[in-house]
C-alpha cells in the first residue's frame, strides 16, 4: 500500500507531499517534508495506524529542506537515511546549507522549514546511481537524476516512480511544470532525467509537488519535457535581449502565470504553484545556468 501524506504547509494542503510505501520491513518513506510539518505527517502516520518510529527507511529525492527537513527526526528514532552521494555531507553536518538557506528566507527560515539537525553517520546510507535496496519482498532502486539538483535521486519499485523535483510539479488540475531553481539547474541533465523516467515507464509516477499521476505519465512527462526546453529558452531570449535582471522577476511571474492558465490551473492553483516553487527562484537559476554553461549563447559581452 502506497499513502500520499499532506504536510500542510503554512495550513495549505496539496503542496508538499511525503509519500508512504508499506512493506514488510517496515514502513518506507519518500522525502519527509520540512521539519515544520513532522507534527502534521506524525498525525498523518496515526490515521494508518502507526507512528513515526514505525518509518525504517528514508529515501530522499534530494536534499532541499522541502524534501528532507524532517529527516533527522525520522533518523533520531531509528530510520536509515538514504542518499546520494552529493547530498550526505549536508545531511551530516546540515550548517553550510541552514547558512545559504537564511540567505534566501533569512527570518522566515523557521517559520517555513522548521530546526534541521545532524544526521548522524550510521543512520545514514549513500546510495550510487543504479544501487538497490530491499525492504522485505520489494525492491527500491536508486537512479541518479540530475537537473533539478545535481544530487537528485528518484526511486524505482515494481510499477512506480517517486519521481522527487525532476519529475515535475503538478498541482490540482494544473499543469506540469519544472521547478527551476539555484544554484544547480542544469537542462540538458534535466532532459536526460526525464529520459531515464520515460523508460522504466512507470504506471504511477509519485510528486512530491503534488500526489500521484496515474493513466498519463507519458503525457505528463512529454509537457515537462516542452516546458523545461521553451522556459529555458524563453529566458535565453530575455538575456539576448539584454532584460535587466530587476525586470525579469515580474515578466517571469507573468509568463509562468498566463502558462498555468493556459494548461488548466485555477487562479487559486496558480498561487499554490507559486508557494510549491516560487517563480522568482527561476530567474536566478536561469541567470546562473545560461552564462556558466552556454556563455556563447548569450551573445557578445555575455552577462
Ligand atoms: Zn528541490
Amino acid at each position: 500500500m502506497i499513502h500520499i501524506l499532506d504536510t500542510r504547509q503554512l495550513g495549505r494542503p496539496g503542496i508538499i507531499a511525503a509519500t508512504a510505501l508499506e512493506t514488510s520491513d517496515g514502513l518506507a518513506l519518500f522525502d519527509t517534508g520540512p521539519e515544520s510539518t513532522f507534527g502534521t505527517i506524525t498525525g498523518e502516520l496515526h490515521l494508518l495506524g502507526a507512528a513515526p518510529a514505525d518509518v525504517r527507511h528514508v529515501f530522499l529525492s534530494h536534499i532541499h529542506f522541502d524534501h528532507a527537513g524532517a529527516a533527522w527526526q525520522f533518523a533520531e528514532l531509528g530510520a536509515t537515511v538514504y542518499v546520494h552521494p552529493r547530498g550526505a555531507r549536508h545531511l551530516l553536518d546540515p550548517r553550510k546549507l541552514i547558512e545559504s538557506a537564511t540567505r534566501i528566507f533569512g527570518a522566515e527560515m523557521e517559520r517555513l522549514w522548521g530546526r534541521v539537525g545532524p544526521i548522524p553517520q550510521e543512520r545514514l546510507r549513500i546510495l550510487e546511481d543504479n544501487e538497490q535496496v530491499q525492504l522485505g519482498s520489494v525492491e527500491v532502486r536508486a537512479i541518479a537524476t540530475p537537473g533539478h539538483a545535481s544530487h537528485h535521486h528518484i526511486y524505482h519499485w515494481d510499477d512506480c516512480v517517486f519521481g522527487g523535483d525532476v519529475a515535475g510539479v503538478r498541482i490540482g488540475g494544473g499543469p506540469a511544470i519544472p521547478p527551476f531553481v539555484p544554484p544547480e539547474l542544469q537542462v540538458e541533465d534535466w532532459l536526460q532525467s526525464i529520459d531515464k523516467i520515460r523508460v522504466l515507464e512507470p504506471a504511477r509516477l509519485y510528486l512530491p509537488h503534488f500526489g500521484v499521476v496515474e493513466n498519463g505519465v507519458g503525457a505528463h512527462l512529454d509537457a515537462l519535457e516542452e516546458r523545461v526546453r521553451r522556459w529555458s529558452q524563453w529566458f535565453l531570449e530575455q538575456l539576448r535581449a539584454g532584460r535587466d535582471p530587476s525586470q525579469l522577476v515580474p515578466a517571469f511571474a507573468d509568463y509562468e502565470a498566463a502558462d498555468l492558465l493556459a494548461g488548466g490551473a485555477t487562479q487559486e492553483e496558480v498561487e499554490d504553484y507559486e508557494r510549491a516553487d516560487p517563480s522568482h527562484m527561476a530567474v536566478t537559476a536561469a541567470l546562473r545556468y545560461w552564462p556558466k554553461f552556454h556563455p556563447e549563447a548569450i551573445g557578445a559581452g555575455g552577462v
